[in-house]
């Protein structure tokens, strides 16, 4: 199950609206590929042809900070296991570049949200679950 989150700022109230987790039917490989770009769906599948059929994947959605145009989305994410390593495909920015992501069970990640427009502390809430 996934959750809907609200950053707001408590300064300037500016906020945002992201989801993250994963749905139920974020277990097919087809439908989690649609997430991403032609050339990285490609990309992950070479990587999960090259394991084979057993290769452990897992998706989920995270929040992402783009320094490029300042601002946090929700942005598609698929780890693979390969020997116990994690190797973790990201999704971009709308603006096409890449997001630092932020772990929300890193509680202390999660207190320190800045927000992009006047570096003031933002309030995580959860606004609801989806699935
Ligand atoms: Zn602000
Ligand atoms: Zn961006």
């Amino acid at each position: 199950m996934g959750r809907s989150i609200r950053l707001t700022c408590n300064d300037c109230k500016q906020s945002y609206d992201l989801k993250i987790g994963q749905s139920r039917s974020d277990n097919k490989l087809d439908r989690v590929l649609g997430y991403f770009d032609g050339q990285t769906a490609d990309l992950i599948q070479e990587k999960l042809s090259l394991l084979g059929e057993d290769a452990y994947w897992n998706y989920r959605s995270m929040i992402g900070y783009c320094k490029a145009c300042g601002s946090y989305s929700s942005i598609p994410t698929l780890t693979i296991k390969d020997n116990g390593k994690d190797y973790v495909t990201a999704g971009k920015c709308s603006c096409g570049d890449t997001c630092e992501l932020i772990e929300d069970n890193d509680q202390t990640r999660m207190n320190d949200i800045r927000c992009p427009k006047c570096q003031g502390k933002m309030t995580v809430e959860i606004t609801g679950n989806w699935d």
